[in-house]
């Protein structure tokens, strides 16, 4: 039997305003515990909430940028359930008439071809407490400082067919997300965290199987992982003759397998109902045309783009737009010298490299992106050969030279393409090598060129590297064949 996986996610971003959703309470990350959460956000009696403007503005940004329709009205409602970390007994959502209606987000897969995933809805919430179960023996320690952060929950329709979907997913609402600054998106932190609902169906079969909910993945190696095992699974208990049960369960990074929680909850278990303490939120058209007009270049938009203006191919493309940071990072290489394949390669290349090893974001680099646009352009305009410029690069990021003209010129790096000058050099390498000429001679013609190489070095060394390697080529070849 084949079987098909079928996954959809609800995606919680952390929206990325300064105070709480209900409340001016501060939602800054890493604080003492339950020193941020105000009496608004402990629901205690004779307060009431007034809804947080930024966070509607973002939801509604988020809205914009996936095609959705947003609806003039939307409304909260109250999820009633009793949790240590939910002191008011609900939690304030959007049930029957969220903020963001149905909208499209463009995944790229592994072989640069994409796909589009629809967006059922997005909703407004406020984030609970946390439980830290960690730092007390046999107890549990309550910090309400999470409570009443804003969240956007972001439901997808089930339509991924992979782990590798599903993930590439997740990466497109980050990116989005990020882009729009509306969060930070750090996973880590729990700015961002998904429920992954997978279910198997034979191969051909119209109706989707029963699905499961792993609840709270917060990374994308995450996400493949539980979505691998969860479908082994289900595929071994119903080739057994079992039936997959529609069930919470919990993903155990240590373990890389998913148990049980308890059963689903239906909707109608949480007594949903519009809470009388909010007004519905009311938006007219110039509100979403302000809204619209601030919205930045989009990640899609910019991939596109970098392909059909500036020629990249749809991998270099897809890697450079996917961070607002590396995007304008390149870009201002681009800008400053003006070639956008090399200013592509230096940027996923030595850059990326370099901060990969030092474990560095883009916007900490210590070579500016006008310091890298100057460095290729002089390799462009043959200042320096490659082999100078990884060792100006090298010189920049340790702070040795204020820029690649600076370093050229203190380490004498330019690029020697005096013929006179690289014909005597490689005199004297042919005089001082009388064996390798010898072997040379001796050696069948074919096997010359690679031969030639020993020679190359040689001169490039005596060089210290700023002969131009293509004048080194053929003077050598020309001269050792005179020899012939
Ligand atoms: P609930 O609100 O009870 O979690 P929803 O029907 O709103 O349930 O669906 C939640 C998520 O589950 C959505 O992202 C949806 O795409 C996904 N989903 C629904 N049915 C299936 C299924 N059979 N297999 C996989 N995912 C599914
Ligand atoms: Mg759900």
């Amino acid at each position: 039997m084949q079987w098909e996986t079928v996954i959809g996610l609800e995606v919680h971003v952390q929206l990325a305003t300064r105070s709480k959703i209900f409340s001016g309470a501060s939602t800054a990350f890493g604080a003492e515990p339950n020193t941020q959460a105000c009496a608004v956000d402990l629901g205690l009696p004779g307060v009431l909430p007034v809804l947080n403007e930024q966070a509607v503005a973002m939801a509604v940004q988020f809205g914009l940028a996936v095609h959705a329709e947003i609806p003039e009205v939307s409304v909260f409602d109250r999820k009633n359930y009793f949790y240590p970390d939910l002191p008011k007994g609900y939690q304030t959502s959007q049930m029957y008439h969220p903020i963001v209606g149905a909208g499209e987000v463009e995944i790229t897969l592994d072989d640069d071809t994409t796909k589009r995933i629809r967006i059922h809805h997005a909703h407004l919430e406020e984030d609970a407490g946390k439980s830290l179960h960690e730092d007390f023996h046999g107890m549990t320690g309550i910090d309400l400082n999470r409570a009443g952060t804003p969240l956007l929950e972001i439901v997808s329709e089930p339509d991924m067919r992979s782990a590798k979907e599903a993930a590439a997913y997740l990466k497109a609402i980050h990116s989005i997300v990020t882009y729009l600054g509306i969060s930070d998106g750090n996973m880590a932190e729990g700015s961002m965290r998904c429920d992954v609902n997978v279910s198997v169906r034979p191969k051909g079969q119209d109706a989707f199987g029963t699905r499961a909910e792993i609840k709270n993945v917060n990374s994308f190696r995450f996400v493949e992982r539980a979505i691998a095992f969860e479908v082994e699974r289900q595929i071994e208990l119903i080739e057994d003759g079992g039936k997959v049960v529609q069930e919470t369960r919990l993903f155990d990074p240590e373990r890389d397998e998913t148990r049980s929680m308890r059963t689903k909850e239906e909707a109608n278990d949480y007594r949903y109902f519009p809470c009388p303490d909010l007004l519905p939120v009311v938006l007219d058209q110039a509100y979403l045309d302000h809204l619209r007009s601030q919205l930045p270049e989009l990640p899609a938009d910019k991939r596109t783009r970098f392909q059909s203006e500036l020629g990249l191919s749809a991998y270099d493309a897809n890697v450079l737009s996917a961070s607002r940071d590396m995007a304008e990072f390149f870009e201002e290489v681009h800008r400053v010298c003006g070639d956008a394949k090399q200013a592509a390669n230096w940027v996923q290349g030595e850059l990326s490299g370099a901060l990969n090893r030092e474990n560095l974001s883009i916007q900490h680099s210590p070579v500016s992106a006008q310091q890298l646009g100057e460095l290729i352009s002089r390799v462009l305009d043959d200042t320096i050969n490659g082999k100078a410029a990884k060792q100006v690069f090298q010189a920049l990021w340790n702070g040795q030279g204020e820029s690649a003209d600076a370093v050229i010129e203190a380490k004498g790096l330019k690029q020697v393409t005096d013929t006179g000058a690289i014909e005597a050099m490689i005199d004297q390498v042919i005089a001082e090598s009388p064996a390798q000429v010898a072997q040379y001679r001796d050696s069948e013609p074919e096997k010359r060129g690679k031969m030639i190489g020993y020679f190359v070095g040689q001169v490039m060394k005596a060089s210290r590297g700023t002969a131009n390697p293509q004048q080194v080529n053929g003077l050598l070849k020309e001269k050792l064949d005179a020899l012939l």
